[in-house]
C-alpha cells in the first residue's frame, strides 16, 4: 500500500512542479547529485577518485510538449560536452519519454540520434533507461533503428516481466542492464512476489553473464551481489564482462568496498531540479528510505518547515493511498 502511495506521489505533476521551485528538500540531496551540470560533475570526479565510474540521468519528467523534450536534448548534449571537458569517467542513462515518446515516435527517434551521435564522437555509451509496460515495445524499437547506425548504445531488462528472457536472449549482444523493475505492473505480466522477481533478476543476470556481451549488474541487494561473485568465480567469467551499478547515495559503503575489490562499479548519478519524481519512487521500492526524509526533517532548520508540512501530507494521505500506475 505504501508502495502504491508514493507512486500515486510521483505521479502528481502539481507537487513535482512545487517541488522544482524549492530545490533540493526532504532528503534529496543525498540521493540527487545536485541541480546543474557542475555539482554533478562534481560529484561524478570525487566517484571517479574512489575508482567508480558513473552513469549520469539529467532528470526530467513530466514531458508533453515538443519544447520541453528538446529541452531535455539541449541539456543531455551539454552534458555530454561537460563530461567529455573535464574528463570524467562517465557516460549517459536516458528516458525516451523525457525526450518526447509520449508526444511522437519519430520526435523522439531524431532528438535520440542526436544525443547517441554526439556520444558516439566522443566513444561514449547511452543507455535507454526502461519505463513502465506501455513503452516498452517503443523503447526496444528505438533500439532497433538506432543499433543500425551506432554501437554505443544498449538498455535495461526489468525482471519482473514473465518475459524478461525473451528479450534478453534478443537482445544478448547489447551491453544490458539487468534490474528488478521500478514500476507497479499489472500481475498478468509482471511477477508481483518479491522472491520470483529475485529468482527471476538471477536466472537472468547468470545466463547474460555467460552468453551476453557486457552485463550491468543493478541492484542494492547484497544476497544478490554475493551470489553473483560465487558465480563468476565458479564459472570463471572475466571481471571486464561485468559491473555492479547501484544509484547514487544508496549503500555508499559497500559501493566502495566493490570497486575496492577489484569489481568494475558504476553508480547511477542522477541530477536536475525535476528531482520529485524519482525521489518518490525510490521512497516507494523501500519506505526505509523515508529515514532520509525523517533526518533531513529533524536536522536541518532550514528545511522544518517544508519538511513538517510535507511529512503531515504524507501521513494524511498515506491512509487513502491513491492506486495509481506507476512504480
Ligand atoms: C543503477 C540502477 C539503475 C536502474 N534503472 C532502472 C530502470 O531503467 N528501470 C527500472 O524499472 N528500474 C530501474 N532501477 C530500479 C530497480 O528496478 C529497483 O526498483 C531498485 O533497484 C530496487 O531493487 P534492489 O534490487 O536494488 O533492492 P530491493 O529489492 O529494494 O532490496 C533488496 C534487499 O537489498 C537490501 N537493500 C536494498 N536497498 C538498501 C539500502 N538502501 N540500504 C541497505 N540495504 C538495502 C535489503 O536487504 C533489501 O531487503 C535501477 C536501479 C539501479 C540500482
Amino acid at each position: 500500500m505504501l508502495k502504491d502511495f508514493f507512486i500515486g506521489l510521483s505521479q502528481n505533476q502539481l507537487l513535482n512542479n512545487a517541488a522544482k521551485k524549492y530545490g533540493l528538500k526532504l532528503g534529496a540531496q543525498s540521493v540527487v547529485a545536485g541541480t546543474n551540470i557542475d555539482e554533478a560533475i562534481k560529484s561524478m570526479k570525487e566517484l571517479n577518485a574512489h575508482g567508480i565510474s558513473c552513469t549520469v540521468d539529467n532528470l526530467g519528467e513530466f514531458v508533453f510538449k515538443k519544447e520541453e523534450a528538446e529541452e531535455a536534448k539541449e541539456n543531455i548534449l551539454k552534458v555530454i560536452e561537460a563530461i567529455h571537458e573535464n574528463n570524467v569517467d562517465a557516460h549517459i542513462s536516458l528516458k525516451p519519454t523525457q525526450l518526447g515518446l509520449d508526444i511522437d515516435y519519430s520526435f523522439c527517434l531524431s532528438n535520440l540520434r542526436e544525443i547517441v551521435d554526439k556520444a558516439h564522437g566522443y566513444d561514449m555509451f547511452v543507455n535507454f533507461d526502461m519505463e513502465d509496460h506501455s513503452h516498452l515495445p517503443q523503447t526496444f524499437e528505438l533500439l532497433d533503428e538506432l543499433s543500425m547506425e551506432y554501437d554505443n548504445i544498449g538498455t535495461v531488462i526489468q525482471a519482473y516481466f514473465h518475459d524478461a528472457q525473451k528479450y534478453l536472449e534478443k537482445y544478448k549482444n547489447f551491453r544490458l542492464r539487468i534490474v528488478k523493475g521500478a514500476y507497479k505492473e499489472p500481475e498478468e505480466i509482471a511477477y508481483q512476489d518479491k522472491k520470483e522477481i529475485d529468482a527471476n533478476f538471477i536466472k537472468l543476470t547468470e545466463w547474460h553473464l555467460l552468453n551476453g556481451k557486457f552485463t550491468s549488474i543493478a541492484t542494492h541487494d547484497h544476497r544478490i551481489i554475493n551470489h553473483v561473485k560465487e558465480f563468476v568465480k565458479k564459472h570463471n567469467i572475466s571481471k571486464d564482462k561485468f559491473e555492479f551499478q547501484m544509484l547514487y547515495g544508496f549503500r555508499k559503503d559497500l559501493q566502495l568496498k566493490l570497486a575496492k575489490e577489484g569489481y568494475n562499479f558504476c553508480t547511477y548519478v542522477p541530477f536536475g531540479n525535476d528531482w520529485y519524481g524519482y525521489f518518490m519512487r525510490r521512497l516507494a521500492e523501500r519506505p526505509q528510505n523515508l529515514n532520509l526524509v525523517v533526518k533531513q526533517v529533524f536536522n536541518k532548520k532550514t528545511n522544518t518547515m517544508i519538511g513538517v508540512a510535507a511529512g503531515a501530507f504524507l501521513l494524511g494521505r498515506m491512509s487513502k493511498a491513491s492506486k495509481k500506475k506507476r512504480r
